[in-house]
């Protein structure tokens, strides 16, 4: 029986001393896991983990779904591939050395210990590839860990080579890279083996033990964000609910101090690999605002473990809470929510600038977020009796004269398919997003719960809503702070599309158009599909480089459209890719995507450009 052979080549002491070295390495592990659990609260965290979502945890760090679709994510796919097949590896020869073999019981044998070396043969050369392959893009301190990830696997090699070449058995030649290198390698490591062999293990032993010191914490705590965050976009849970508040006193709104931060945002940090796939996805980034999202984590991060970090009130406000940030992130992180979080905390403390504020006593006084009166508000439109659907414009359409032609549009439409449609007239208030996103979250609640009322009042029971950040907030946050929230909402999109596919309403336009997917509309509601059901009967689309879920924000979104004074740089940039991609038309499907782009193009000077609603292709 050929089998695997404890320590060969090694003193009989070699056991015990090793045993004896590691425990101050596992101490070392054991307290920086403490210390991390602790600071982190991972604890906490782990108490939401069910086995639904552990389920989706597991599927998505063992697929690396999210790694294999960004650069360079083949290579951490072989690095982890590498990693897990070792690691177990190395346990299945623990458990067969130390425990299973002093029972008289051996796993490892004629052909399973040759089916053994060449799994993890093979799985030591992907590990090496992917090691490698990253060395050029890490900092300092990635390069050294990947520096003792590479001697840790070439050594390894090195002593099975030699282990090959002075005591070779039935099933060395299943231990591929090590036979290869046996007649060569071998002879020369022989008179150093054991000191080769002690450096390996001393490496692999302080390499654990570092572990939840430095970047390789984020391989045991990625399983836990990606079990517990959502596929879709998710903005910060709400503080309180003011159906159930009965002291104000005692709330808390967002926070200064890193540790302040709820348990729900605090565990996140702990995944943070540095990577800054969400600084190179950020649009305020990319057109020069102060804000890099990866520095925000790392800075909190390190705050956390007790270093210093002020996050800067410019940053805060540059954000559009577009939320490609949190797509890009391979480890299922969402920056921008800590954005969000300081928002409120800086409301509620004043710290906000004049047009902030008037965007807010506009909301106030007025109950939109235009600050103009109600009055009139939609009276052009008549509602159908028994209507299978109300219709949520939203302020932006409610107001302008380009509200009023793409309105009627859509609700002829609607009415030539067969569908009736009713309006909320001068009862339509604002949703509360703009309020939610600047960080009065109060001033949120109020319009949810007035809006939830009066909905009940008029038995409202499918909502169509025409403004994606309406769209998002009736969705997912009203349920979240309204009791009984029993609303089916559903957005324009969603139902042209289906009308389109049942052949009750058709395309009528050509021509080279491309479509610019809203960030609430793809990232916050998944609503990618649905506009290309459309857009792909017009001969002529085309596509951006940056579409779907990784559209680039058009800069009105996280209320940036009521405070920035800037001149519409993303805006411009998107035109610009529009241009690019031979458009003479860009298709939106939101209200503020139209007016930003819309007056992009016109600073732009564009002679025959349009923009364009995508109710406005059909007929
Ligand atoms: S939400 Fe958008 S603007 Fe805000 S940090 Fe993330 S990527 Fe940048
Ligand atoms: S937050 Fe995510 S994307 Fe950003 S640097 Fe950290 S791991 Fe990378």
């Amino acid at each position: 029986m050929v089998v695997r052979e404890s320590f060969p080549l090694l003193p009989s002491w070699t056991p015990i001393v090793m045993y004896s070295i590691l425990i101050p390495f596992a101490l070392i592990f054991l307290y920086g896991l403490w210390r991390i659990s602790r600071k982190f609260e991972l604890v906490r965290a782990l108490k939401e983990v069910d086995l639904r979502k552990l389920r989706r945890g597991l599927i998505r760090v063992l697929s690396q779904k999210r790694v294999l679709e960004i650069d360079r994510g083949f290579f951490h796919a072989l690095l982890f591939a590498g990693t897990l097949v070792l690691f177990l590896g190395t346990l299945t020869v623990f458990l067969e050395t130390d425990i299973l073999e002093h029972l008289g019981v051996r796993i490892l044998f004629d052909g399973t210990y040759s089916a053994f070396e060449l799994i993890m043969d093979s799985f030591g050369v992907l590990f090496l590839i992917g090691a490698l392959s990253f060395f050029p893009t890490r900092d300092r301190e990635g390069k050294i860990l990947l520096l003792g990830l590479l001697y840790i696997g070439v050594t390894g090699f090195f002593l099975e080579s030699t282990r090959i070449y002075a005591q070779p058995n039935a099933a060395s030649h299943y231990s591929l890279v090590g036979y290869l290198l046996s007649g060569t390698v071998g002879p020369l490591i022989l008179p150093f083996y054991t000191v080769l062999w002690w450096s390996h293990a001393l490496l692999a032993f302080s390499m654990v033990a570092y572990l939840p010191y430095s970047n390789l914490l984020h391989s045991l705590t990625a399983l836990l964000t990606s079990s517990l965050e959502e596929e879709i976009v998710r903005f910060p849970k709400e503080p309180f609910r003011l159906q159930e508040l009965e002291d104000v006193e005692e709330i808390k709104l967002g926070f200064e101090e890193a540790s302040e931060l709820p348990w729900y945002e605090k565990y996140m940090l702990a995944a943070c690999v540095k990577c800054g796939r969400c600084t190179d996805s950020c649009p305020a980034n990319l057109t020069g605002r102060p804000l890099s999202p990866k520095d925000v984590v790392q800075g909190l991060k390190v705050s956390l473990l007790g270093g210093t970090y002020e996050l800067a009130e410019d940053a805060v406000w540059s954000c559009v809470s577009c939320g490609a940030c949190s797509t890009a992130c391979p480890n299922y992180i969402s920056p921008f929510t800590f954005l969000m979080e300081r928002r409120r905390s800086l409301v509620a403390e004043g710290r906000i600038d004049k047009k902030m504020g008037e965007l807010l006593n506009g909301l106030r006084r007025y109950h939109n977020s235009l600050s103009v009166p109600q009055r009139g508000r939609l009276s052009w439109i008549e509602s159908d009796d028994d209507p299978d659907y109300y219709l949520w414009v939203g302020c932006q359409y409610s107001f302008d004269p380009v509200g009023k032609r793409v309105v009627s549009k859509l609700v002829d439409l609607l009415r030539k398919a067969g569908i009736r449609i009713a309006i909320f007239g001068e009862m339509e208030t604002c949703c509360g997003e703009p309020a939610r996103r600047l960080g009065e979250e109060g001033m949120f609640q109020e319009f949810a719960l007035t809006n939830a009322e009066l909905f009940k009042e008029l038995g409202v029971k499918r909502l169509l809503v025409l403004c994606p950040h309406g769209l998002t907030v009736f969705r997912h946050e009203y349920p979240k702070v309204v009791e009984d929230w029993d609303v089916e909402v559903v957005s324009h999109v969603e139902l042209l599309a289906k009308l389109v596919r049942e052949g009750r309403l058709k395309v009528s336009r050509s021509g080279e158009l491309t479509f610019h997917d809203p960030c609430n509309l793809s990232r916050f509601n998944s609503v990618v599909e649905e506009p290309r059901e459309i857009l792909s009967r017009v001969d002529g689309f085309r596509e951006m480089g940056r579409h779907g879920v990784n559209t680039f924000c058009c800069g009105a979104g996280g209320a940036n459209y009521w405070y920035q004074t800037g001149e519409g740089t993303m805006a411009k940039e998107r035109v610009k890719e529009a241009l690019e991609a031979g458009a003479k038309a860009v298709v939106v499907a939101c209200p503020f995507c139209y007016a930003m782009l819309n007056d992009a193009s016109k600073g732009m000077n564009l002679e025959g450009f349009e923009v364009l609603e995508i109710s406005e292709l059909l007929e």
